[in-house]
């Protein structure tokens, strides 16, 4: 029987994990350079999380979750995005207690049933942050700051910044109304998705990829003209804070991200390497998600940044990631009384930190010799009849081809 992995998902394989863990490690150095503290949440939650959090007129939540009822009759979603579920561990932890400020960041699997292409996955591996209890404007900044951060350092320097101001609530609705006015004129030239999304999610018409969409919504009335006097200054100030840190942005009225939940800035970064899904990460402020969950009133801002997309750009960016780490010595065995000093001696060095390995297939010389080219080693320790009867083995130095009598005990300091 043939088995193969689901649509949409992917195998890490040992050849290419080491990007993995250089991108993770990044992540993890970065987040504590900014003083973020790692949150993990499960990997479901209860449907209604998402449903009230992310609001049902979202793809993600009226199109893309993968969703089930538990033998118990609950019904499941494997988290299609990080900021509900933290929000829930946040409020029902009681953590936003303890003090003002919470800076977090989550590193999962998030799963969404979308159709697959490249850049494109039912499940992808995403980094986000969250900065919750103050709405300063150097929290925006931060995350953004943070996300970049990031991305340099894993080569990526191709990406555009782009922001926008979705405003506050009752000024986004306000906007909408005058969308709608200008759109309904173009109803009829617009794409079946858009025409879908004119009653429902009318924002999101401006973010279309179609080319006759885009033609329209070009001459469309910006939400930014329509911002009151606070929230276009804050606006203002994030743009100019950026600016003073040498940080080059650019506004787009496009950038109205997908979910309910955002207020006043969102962001994207993209990236030309990535065709047509071109977005590295994004993000914005949820100053209401809380109150909406059922907490007290807490600001908040997040991004999220998928894994797979800042391997692909940093690989075309022709970063070389670090190379695996292979054992530093390899014990050639030859028969079986051989193989347990070898053994013994292999443990040894692993007590000690020291990678080493051995052959577990009983093959000859040569065949274990060609093992430890294979696997780089810089040395080989070789244990015969004549080095039992000498209770010495062979080391070799694989860099100069030297070689020393060592006894089994002893192989760690002559290798230091
Ligand atoms: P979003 O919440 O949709 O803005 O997603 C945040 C980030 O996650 C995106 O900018 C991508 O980097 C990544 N991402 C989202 N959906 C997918 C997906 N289906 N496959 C791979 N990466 C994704």
């Amino acid at each position: 029987m043939n088995f193969r992995k689901p649509k949409g998902t992917k195998d890490i394989l040992p050849k290419e994990i080491s990007k993995w863990h250089f991108v993770e490690s990044v992540i993890r150095e970065v987040t504590g350079l900014f003083n973020f503290s790692e949150i993990r949440t499960p990997t479901f939650e209860y449907t209604d999380l998402f449903k009230r959090g992310v609001g049902t007129e979202t793809d993600i939540v009226g199109k893309e979750m993968y969703t089930f009822l538990d033998k118990g009759g609950d019904s499941i979603t494997l988290k299609p995005e990080g900021t509900a579920p933290v929000m829930r561990a946040f409020l029902e932890s009681g953590i936003y207690g303890e003090q003002n400020l919470h800076k977090l960041y989550y590193l999962t699997s998030m799963f969404r049933y979308e159709k697959p292409q490249a850049g494109r996955y039912r499940e992808h591996t995403q980094f986000g942050g969250e900065i919750l209890g103050s709405d300063s404007i150097y929290t925006d900044v931060e995350l953004i700051l943070m996300a970049k951060e990031v991305y340099n350092r894993c080569g990526i320097s191709n990406f555009k910044i782009k922001l926008n101001s979705i405003g506050k609530p009752d000024e986004r609705r306000n906007y909408i109304e005058i969308l709608k006015e200008y759109l309904k004129e173009h109803l009829d030239e617009l794409s079946e998705e858009s025409k879908k999304r004119y009653e429902t999610n009318t924002l999101r018409i401006l973010d279309s990829k179609e080319l006759g969409d885009r033609k329209i919504t070009d001459s469309a009335p910006k939400i930014t003209d329509h911002l009151g006097i606070e929230s276009k200054k804050r606006f203002d100030d994030v743009v100019n804070e950026l600016t003073r840190l040498g940080i080059e942005s650019e506004i787009d009225f496009r950038i109205v991200r997908g979910l309910d939940y955002y207020t006043d800035t969102t962001f994207e970064f993209v990236s030309s390497d990535l065709g047509s899904q071109d977005a590295l990460g994004g993000g914005g402020r949820y100053d209401g998600l809380i109150e909406q969950l059922g907490g007290k009133p807490c600001a908040g801002v997040g991004f999220g940044s998928g894994i797979e997309r800042i391997i692909i750009v940093a690989e075309k960016n022709g970063f070389t990631f670090g190379m695996p780490k292979n054992p530093i010595v390899y014990f050639i065995a030859l028969n079986d009384d051989a193989k347990k000093i070898a053994y013994s001696a292999a443990l040894s060095l692993r007590n000690n930190n020291i990678a080493c390995d051995t052959d577990l297939l009983n093959r000859s010389f040569k065949a274990q010799m060609r093992d430890a080219n294979k696997l780089g080693v810089k040395y080989v320790y070789i244990i015969g009849d004549d080095e039992i009867k000498k209770q010495k083995g062979i080391l070799k130095n694989m860099s100069d081809s030297s070689q020393i009598e060592v006894s089994f005990d002893k192989v760690r300091e002559n290798i230091l």
